[in-house]
């Protein structure tokens, strides 16, 4: 299969080493997976060519953006994973509209449109890693979809391939939000807006829960852009929290806000996208979505009270997110969002987590029609016996922001170099010195890191303690050679100038 495969996506396109397997068996949710193989594609041939192999030998197929999704998603059950990565280009951008490849990461569709003074509006908490394809699939909403909605309201149509291999151009919005089952993703026509000339903040602090459900009710109807929650028990827990009580932050795309100045405006809606982590990083690594009625969001928040859980969310469009410790957690949730007649899944898909909470009924006909033979992302979203194996990774919570800062990973575009990937080495405690070589101690990764991992000294130390046991990585094998050779360790030195000259920029 691999030779095969090697002929389709060429050698360095498919990836079939330990360091792949690893990386890939992941995605940002407690899901441990397997797979064969990984492979990138760089066009929709490609991905035809792939298809019509896998549907005539039978081999499961895992589609992956970023691997950000939280209900396992992108975790492969025992096939090849299609890592979308290194097909991210922006194909064209006109006056109302933007094609792009699966692989465009929102936060550099979003810079790119900006300098046209144009936005695309739809902006999960994510935004940094997570690909158009992925958001597509999940028919993700975010901190705009009060006013924006979610991606179907903004997808115009796209390009499918499907489990035959058919290339097939779709505007049938019954494909977004079909978790990778019913076919690939391979090109999407998005409607753009004019980015809007202000955005001003109004952030109020609310000591009662019948307060902030009356205020969301208020502001709901004032056409606001955002309105974005953290709990009082996720402000006192947080390292860093946004307020000490319950707290609203309400953007207008005008200047009916307190705070005017755009720099402050979006410190504090960064810093409101840091809350998710926070809470991983003190144990809370547990994470549901349900959408609550508005009016009943001080009876939900009270249960939640009742229990100790912290929870923030996307309040205009009713998402809250508890955060729990333990998965076993997640019964007592289900219980609250039966009580309250919430919808259990309000954002982050289905997936094979939620599978007993939710069925998406209108993909089972499709389902059919598409893929009879069960080969795309078989185990997800629709009911079946499989139980998924659930670990918990104490280096890091593998939510993926990394990729949009480490250099490696930009230049590479595979898991295996990422920031994310290592933390999972160090999880395995490999120590073969591959794992470790190509990470330059840039530090990038801490500079976006959430939960204030601190991985670039995880990998340092790792570095060290192999060493220590004589295996040699390449850098340090390269140092060692210049101090035997030369004195230093960055090599020959040329009369009248410093190493700090020759080697710092
Ligand atoms: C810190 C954090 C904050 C988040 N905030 C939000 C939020 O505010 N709103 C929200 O909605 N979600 C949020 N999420 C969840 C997640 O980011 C979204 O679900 C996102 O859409 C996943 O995109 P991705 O590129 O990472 O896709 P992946 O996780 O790689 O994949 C998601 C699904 O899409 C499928 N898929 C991927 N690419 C393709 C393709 N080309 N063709 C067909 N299927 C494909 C996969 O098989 C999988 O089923 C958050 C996650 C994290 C870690
Ligand atoms: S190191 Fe930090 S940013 Fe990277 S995956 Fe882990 S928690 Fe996320
Ligand atoms: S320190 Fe290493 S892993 Fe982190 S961003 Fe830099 S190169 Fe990547």
């Amino acid at each position: 299969m691999i030779d095969d495969l090697m002929k389709i996506f060429g050698r360095s396109n498919v990836g079939v080493d330990k360091k792949d397997l690893l990386a890939y068996s992941f995605d940002a949710s407690d899901v441990e997976g397997s797979l064969l193989a990984v492979v990138w594609p760089q066009n929709a041939v490609q991905v035809s060519d792939f298809m019509k192999y896998c549907s005539g030998n039978n081999v499961k197929v895992f589609p992956r953006g970023a691997g950000t999704n939280l209900s396992g998603g992108a975790v492969p059950f025992k096939g090849v994973v299609i890592d979308f990565s290194r097909m991210n280009r922006i194909l064209e951008i006109s006056e109302d509209s933007v094609t792009v490849e699966p692989g465009v990461i929102l936060e550099d569709l979003e810079k790119r449109l900006n300098e046209k003074g144009k936005t695309f509006p739809i902006m999960p908490a994510s935004d940094k890693a997570c690909t158009v394809g992925g958001c597509i699939a999940e028919d993700s909403a975010g901190i705009r979809a009060i006013k924006y909605g979610t991606m179907k309201d903004w997808v115009l149509d796209m390009e499918v391939v499907l489990a035959d291999g058919k290339v097939m151009n779709v505007i049938d919005k019954n494909f977004i939000g079909s978790e990778g089952i019913l076919g690939l993703i391979t090109k999407a026509r998005l409607k753009i807006a004019n980015k809007p000339a202000l955005r001003t903040l109004t952030v109020s602090h609310l000591d009662t829960l019948e307060e902030v459900q009356a205020k969301v009710s208020q502001y709901s109807k004032e056409g606001v852009s955002s309105l974005e929650f953290v709990s009082r028990i996720a402000n006192k827990l947080a390292k860093k929290p946004v307020g000490g009580s319950n707290t609203l932050i309400v953007e207008f795309e005008d200047d009916r806000g307190e705070i005017k100045d755009p720099n402050k405006v979006k410190e504090i809606m960064e810093h409101r996208k840091t809350i998710s982590s926070q809470m991983a990083s003190i144990g809370y690594v547990v994470v549901e979505d349900p959408r609550v009625p508005v009016e009943k969001t001080a009876l939900f928040l009270e249960e939640l009270e009742k229990l100790g859980i912290p929870s923030y969310g996307h309040m205009g469009y009713g998402v809250i997110h508890p955060r729990m410790k333990e998965s076993s957690q997640r019964k007592k949730i289900a219980e609250i969002v039966a009580k309250v007649g919430a919808n259990p899944v309000g954002e982050h898909g289905i997936g094979v987590l939620k599978k007993a909470l939710k069925t998406k009924e209108w993909l089972i006909p499709l389902k059919k029609r598409y893929d009879p033979n069960n080969i795309l992302n078989p185990g997800k979203v629709l009911p079946d016996k499989d139980v998924p194996n659930v670990e918990k990774i104490d280096v890091c919570v593998l939510c993926g922001m990394c990729r949009s800062r480490c250099p490696v990973f930009k230049a590479l575009l595979t898991e295996s170099v990422s920031p994310r990937g290592m933390a999972i080495y160090i999880e395995k405690n490999l120590s073969d010195k591959v794992f470790w070589e190509k990470c330059t101690q840039c530090r990038a990764c801490d500079s976006v890191c959430p939960m204030d991992a601190q991985l670039s000294k995880k990998i340092r130390d790792k570095r060290a303690s192999l060493i220590k046991q004589g295996v040699e990585t390449e850098p340090n094998k390269k140092m060692m050679e210049n101090v035997r050779k030369h004195g230093n360790p960055f090599g020959k030195i040329e009369e009248g100038k410093s190493p700090k000259e020759l080697y710092c920029c």
